[in-house]
Formats: C-alpha cells, structure tokens, sequence
C-alpha cells in the first residue's frame, strides 16, 4: 500500500504544510483534513493580508527568523504563480515622546532582525508619502507588503492536487490512535493509516492536542476577534499604502492600522477583543464550552487581572465605534465616522500560559508520530512556508 502523510487543517500552514511534504517526500501520499467546506475559512481567509517582514519580534526567536525568509519565500512564490501581491512599504507612526521611545526600540529590532532600508522620515518625507498622517515620529520599513492570501492557498490546492495529493474538505478528525508504525487518524466514518500527521488547527490546536495525545495542554488559546471596519470610497485617498501605530511591546497585537488592501480596499482594524466563541466572528456569538474553557483557566484570570484597563479599553472599541474611530484619527485625524463602513472580522488563535502571559513566539511539540503546531500568530501567515520548512527539517524524519 502507498505510504501517506496527512495534516489536520486547510488553512495557510496547513498547506503549506503539505505542499512542503509533497516537495519533499515525493513518493508519499499526501492527504489534508479540512472540517469545513472550503479551505482557509478562519483565520488564514480572515487577516490584513499583510506580508510582514520581521520588524517586531525578538531578535534570535523563531518568528524574526520565519518572518524574514517566509516573506522571501512567499514573495517568490507569489512571483512564480502569478499572485496578486506588492512590496508597497508601510510607515509606522509615534504619537508622542514615549511612542518615539519604542520605535527606536524597533528600529533596533528590525536592524538586528536583518531588515534593510529601516528610515526614519523628515515631516516631508512622510508628507510626501502619507500626507494625512500625522506623527511625531514616522519609521518607513520598505520591505513590507501586501497579499491575496486566498489566493496563495487556492494555489497551494491546486498544486497539492497536481501532485497526486488530497484535500478532503468537510472532513473533522475525532480520533487518532498510534500504532507501532503507523498513526491511524479517523473522522468517524472512515480511517487513514499515515506515517506521521502534523496538527495545523489553528483556533483548535490545543483541544486537538489534548484528545489526541491523551498529555495536558501546556498552554491554553484565547480567542481574541479582530474588527475591521473599510473606508468608503470618497475616504480612500486619506491612505496610500500600510499605516500602523506603535505596537505596545506587552502584547502580540500590532494595533489599529490602516491597510491598503490587494483589491484598492482601505481597511481599518484589527482591535483585540476576548471573543466568547473561538470561531465567533460577531460579537453577539456565545459558545457556553468555549467561554468555560478559557475563565476557568487560571492564566486568563491572570491575564485580565494585569491587563484590565486594555481589555476593556478593547471590548468597549468593539461596542462603541466612537472608540473606535478614535483610536484610528491617532494616526490620521482627518477621518471621520461618516467614512467608515462596517468590515469582516477574524479571531486570532492566541496562546496563553497559566501565568497569563501570551505566547509571542510559534511554538510546535512532536508527540509520538504526531506533530502539533500549538502557535502560530501573525505573522503566521506570512511565513507559512518558512514555518512548513522549519517543520519537516525539525520533526518529520
Ligand atoms: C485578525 C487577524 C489579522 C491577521 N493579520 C495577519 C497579517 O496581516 N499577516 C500575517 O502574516 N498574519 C496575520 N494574521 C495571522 C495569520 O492569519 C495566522 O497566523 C495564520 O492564518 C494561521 O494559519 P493556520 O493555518 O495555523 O490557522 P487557520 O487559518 O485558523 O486554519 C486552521 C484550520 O484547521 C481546521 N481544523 C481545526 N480543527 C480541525 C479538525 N479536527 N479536523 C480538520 N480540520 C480542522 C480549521 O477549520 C481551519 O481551517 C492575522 C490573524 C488574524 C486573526
């Protein structure tokens, strides 16, 4: 019988994933499990679209080194398969004296990390660039993009199929049992005896860890829902390319920005509210086994106990949307709430540990001849294939 590999999960790990295997173990079958219908449904289907390349995180940890060759992978393949994307730069803006503080922190950052063409720009530099922002200081980081990650997955699809691979879609895996040499996954109705499976279940990661591996979750997702709101097109001149603010180095959220998306699109957003359902993408959606999950874990009393004011300084953005629209005139006080319409939403699968501290870096645990991707945040997305690769190298052998 032909020997196979599977992945839980269509999202963009997921298939980068597999498309990584495919390359690599050419004579085995590759198969992906998607639960829904259609593939990159969560997160990966519900992003900025950003390709980020590297400037945040800590210098030596996995995410500076995935971002920085996953954009340069990405990029290439975007290049080779004809995928809408642009390296259009982004300016990140401080408002004031302690914001100028923290960027030159990340200009640091993103110096050590490898970036190249880190500016600092004159009030006319920026005012040529983005004449409505307005800043005490503005960081131009030229090697960021934008992406049609749909797109990129569609590919990554149709290449795994090429290669005599599977995607079966609508296809939840309940059940994983190890052998000696072989991991038999099932949906319930039917099994797959593969070599290794490698767990990419995003928002479901650590449940999916727990049942199938029978060990504790070593740490904890918290959902956090991300809304957008979109420019009208009257407004869109007001951005031209990628405005952030200053990120607040306690937290992996990078705050909201304005995104000049692939379509011509001006979105703004993400704010990071506490979601009471991990695929609720409404703020009105309540799952009674998800809520339990996350205010009976210890580290979530603990997080809201330190970051109170944030959190409902979040939540209250997401019920008033003069709040807001507040946070987005920080760095372009010329919009106004006549501009805006209502956007989509995406929930970041964060993980968390039992102090309450949220996990900045990846983070992935073999298990037998499972693989179990645990962690994978912004820019998760953008180092997809970076990610894939670091998998196979480190624990497919
Ligand atoms: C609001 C927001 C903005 C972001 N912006 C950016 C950005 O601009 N740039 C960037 O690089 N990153 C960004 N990210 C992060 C990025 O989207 C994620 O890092 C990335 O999409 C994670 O991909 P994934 O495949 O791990 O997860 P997902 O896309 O969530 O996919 C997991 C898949 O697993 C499936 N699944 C779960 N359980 C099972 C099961 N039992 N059986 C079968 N299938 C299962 C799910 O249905 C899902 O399709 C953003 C994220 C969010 C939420």
């Amino acid at each position: 019988m032909e020997s196979a590999l599977g992945v839980i999960g269509g999202g963009i790990v997921g298939l980068a994933v597999a498309y990584k295997l495919q390359l690599r173990y050419p004579d085995k079958k590759i198969i992906v499990f998607e639960k829904d219908a259609e593939i990159g449904m969560h997160q990966s289907g519900r992003n900025s679209g950003v390709l980020h390349c590297g400037l945040y995180y800590e210098p030596g940890s996995l995410k500076a080194k995935l971002a920085v060759s996953g954009i340069r992978q990405m990029t290439a393949f975007c290049r080779e398969h004809e995928i809408q994307h642009e390296i259009c730069g982004k300016v990140v803006v401080a408002s004031d004296e302690r914001e100028a503080g923290f960027l030159k922190n990340l200009h640091a950052r993103g110096t050590a990390n490898g970036l190249q063409g880190l500016e600092f720009l004159t009030g006319a530099a920026l005012a040529q660039r983005e004449p409505y922002v307005s800043a005490k200081e503005a960081l131009l980081v030229p090697e960021e993009g934008i992406v049609d990650y749909k797109a990129v997955m569609q590919k990554l699809k149709e290449l795994i199929l090429a290669r005599n691979g599977a995607v079966l879609m609508g296809t939840r895996i309940n059940k994983v049992v190890e052998g000696n040499n072989e991991v038999i996954v099932s949906d319930g109705t039917k099994e797959w005896k593969l070599d290794a499976v490698v767990s990419c279940a995003g928002l479901h990661s650590d449940r999916i860890y727990r049942q199938f591996t029978r060990q504790r979750r070593p740490l904890r997702i918290v959902p956090f829902r991300g809304e957008y709101m979109m420019l009208k097109p009257e407004a869109k001149h007001l951005v031209n390319h990628l405005v952030y603010p200053v990120p607040d180095p306690e937290y992996p959220f990078l705050g909201v920005h304005f995104t000049r998306m692939i379509s011509g699109a001006r979105e703004v957003g993400p704010n990071a509210v506490f979601a009471l359902k991990r695929e609720g993408y409404v703020n009105t959606q309540f799952s009674l086994k998800d809520t339990v999950d996350a205010v009976t874990y210890k580290g979530f009393m603990a997080f809201l106990a330190k970051n109170f004011s944030f959190s409902m300084g979040e939540f209250y953005s997401s019920i008033n949307a003069k709040a807001f629209l507040k946070k987005a005139q920080k760095l372009i006080p010329d919009i106004k709430m006549e501009h805006f319409v209502k956007g989509t939403a995406g929930v970041r699968a964060q993980a968390m540990d039992a102090r309450g501290k949220l996990i900045m870096d990846f983070n992935v645990i073999r298990q037998g001849r499972q693989v179990h991707v645990l962690n994978a945040p912004s820019p998760g997305a953008t180092a997809s294939l970076a990610i894939a690769d670091y998998i196979i190298s480190e624990y497919i052998n």
